[in-house]
């Protein structure tokens, strides 16, 4: 079933995005090299709980997964694409990292992602994937307007991604959110416009690129049962806002 919201309760979800976004920035801020992902989870963490919310990964189980979620963000690194689980190795210079984080407060969720290379020097093709990445996102959350379709959203993200010669995580998207972090309907990232459901005022996605260096779409899974990497090892960045779509045009909830 796909929920509209109301505007009171579109406020709310902008509370425990703004949250969620402060855990990101928090993570973002401690991010250097010699710095674990797990020291960056904690970060993360302790942003959530001092708000009072609740972190959405946590034990967190889908029926895919043979054990829950055992950390507050996913944390990403080089070639892992997303659901990361943080590890205790420490980051180097130039290594890519995305954060996915969410948080639950007052039972309505946030749930929005980053990426961003450590140190100073970024390298210029890792800069770039980044940046593409980020330019899908605000596609797809242009196209997020009422009388638009998902395939709409869908078709903006990946035009991008390849126009710039990027692979798309097979099966792999965006949702609704709202009380749950994951609801309908799913949000490809590739299709065609004018398809699919029809977009109203009170819909509320999370808009989600994954976008893979080498052009690959396809995907493996670490012993963990968790961490997803690109099948040629390239680099992928991953950035995601939660979206309301509203008569004014969209509105990024997860937003400082
Ligand atoms: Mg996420
Ligand atoms: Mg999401």
């Amino acid at each position: 079933m796909i929920e509209i919201k109301n505007r009171h309760e579109i406020e709310l979800m902008r509370e425990a995005g703004r949250i969620t976004a402060q855990a990101l920035e928090a993570a973002r801020a401690a991010a250097r090299p010699g710095v674990t992902p797990k020291e960056l989870d904690d970060v993360a963490a302790e942003v959530i709980a001092r708000a009072g919310a609740e972190p959405l990964f946590l034990n967190y189980r889908p029926s895919s997964a043979s054990t829950p979620f055992p950390a507050v963000s996913c944390i990403s690194v080089n070639d892992a694409i997303v659901h990361g689980i943080p590890s205790s190795d420490p980051l180097q210079p130039g290594d890519l990292v995305s954060i996915d984080c969410g948080a639950r407060l007052h039972g309505w969720s946030g749930d929005a992602a980053i990426s961003f290379v450590v140190g100073d020097a970024p390298d210029a093709k890792d800069q770039h994937l980044i940046d593409i990445t980020t330019e899908a996102l605000q596609a797809g959350i242009y196209a997020a307007r009422p009388g638009n379709k998902i395939g709409d959203i869908a078709h903006a993200i990946g035009a991008v991604a390849r126009a710039a010669g990027y692979g798309l995580m097979e099966g792999h998207g965006g949702h609704g959110i709202g009380r749950e972090m994951h609801e309908a309907p799913h949000v490809p990232n590739e299709g065609r416009p004018n398809r699919g459901y029809r977009l109203r005022s009170g819909l509320v996605l999370a808009i989600e690129p994954m976008l893979i260096a080498g052009g690959t779409d396809e995907y493996r899974e670490d012993d963990d049962g968790w961490t997803l990497r690109s099948l040629d090892g390239t680099r992928a960045a991953h950035v995601e806002h939660t979206v309301a779509i509203t008569a004014d045009g969209p509105q990024v909830l997860t937003r400082l």
